[in-house]
């Protein structure tokens, strides 16, 4: 049970920061974690989490009455964020324009904090060249039966792959149940090449180890098998930031992580809230320098 603060008197706004209202209201309800506990989260780790989820078109999941409440994604503004939440017009399918949102510092995570969020999830393109991915995510989902020493041969796998076609990569766990392998390149390809090359490769794996893998979205094909989510990698699509809070059970956190560290991991949710000192500590470390960080093109294959 959590201790209650009655007393505890919110901190003075600033006009330069964001005011985050209800901060004694619970979002995670097993654990009593509160929005407070959550604007802290994000104001402590902003500087690891804005290289990856600064700039960039963002999707929300907000879930502004706690997590065990509605949530829903949000990817357009409302018209109730305020000033650090900025806007980006973007093409949409039909041809016309349409806002989407991005944030470029904390302020901008707090104000979307303040409206509920929890996840933050972003394009593989950046808000000033939003036609030009710059990441390359395989987003792994294992079936339930498999455990997680599976997923991880599975990310190594992967790494490996991508190795032999000249290209580095990192991992990250999810938060959830799976692990992410993300490839950073240089700008300078299209979507249609993006996605082509992702299907292509993932089509590859799971072709050559069909028992292993699966490449295509039908639930019924992925009984004992990892499903390659390559989808992350078409034009529009979203994936979880390095850093970012999940609204699970826990309040478990996305968290990058090195091979070696993947190599030990009993699960893809081992840190949570909680361990922001710890997170910013490690992400200090020689191993994770430079993680998520790489200039290299898509091969032709
Ligand atoms: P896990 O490891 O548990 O699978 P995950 O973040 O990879 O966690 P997925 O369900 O595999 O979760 O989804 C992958 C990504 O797809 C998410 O991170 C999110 O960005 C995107 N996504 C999932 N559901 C939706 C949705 N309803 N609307 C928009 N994007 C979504
Ligand atoms: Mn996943
Ligand atoms: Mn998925």
């Amino acid at each position: 049970a959590r201790e209650v603060k009655a007393e505890k008197a919110e901190p003075a706004p600033r006009d330069d920061e964001v005011r985050i209202s209800s901060r004694e209201r619970v979002i995670f309800p097993e654990s009593g974690l509160t929005k407070g506990d959550l604007a802290d989260y994000y104001q402590a780790i902003a500087p690891l989490i804005l290289p990856f989820a600064g700039r960039r078109p963002i999707s929300l999941v907000r879930c502004p009455q706690g997590r065990g409440k509605q949530c829903f994604f949000q990817k357009h503004d409302s018209g109730s964020f305020g000033p650090h939440v900025r806007k980006v017009p973007i093409r949409e399918g039909d041809g016309g324009l349409d806002d989407y949102i991005f944030v470029e510092d904390a302020a901008g995570l707090l104000a979307c904090v303040q409206m509920g969020t929890i996840e933050f999830h972003a394009w593989a393109s950046r808000s000033d060249a939003v036609e030009a991915p710059d990441r390359l995510i395989f987003d792994l989902d294992p079936d339930e039966g498999l455990s997680f020493a599976d997923t991880v041969s599975a990310a190594k796998h992967l790494r490996d792959r991508l190795s032999d076609l000249g290209l580095v990569s990192f991992a990250m766990l999810s938060g959830g149940k799976g692990v992410h392998v993300i490839a950073p390149l240089t700008p300078g390809h299209d979507w249609d090449k993006h996605k082509d090359f992702a299907r292509r490769f993932a089509e590859a794996l799971s072709l050559a180890e069909p028992d292993r893998f699966v490449a295509t979205m039908s639930k019924a094909k992925r009984k004992g098998r990892i499903f390659i989510d390559w989808l992350r990698n078409q034009r529009g699509a979203t994936a979880v930031v390095p850093y970012s809070v999940r609204a699970r059970e826990g309040a478990p956190v996305a968290v990058p992580v090195t091979w070696a560290e993947l190599d030990k991991a009993a699960n893809a949710h081992p840190w949570s809230i909680g361990d922001a000192k710890a997170l910013i500590k490690r992400a200090q470390s020689k191993a994770l320098a430079g993680w998520g960080f790489a200039e290299q093109r898509l091969p032709d294959i």
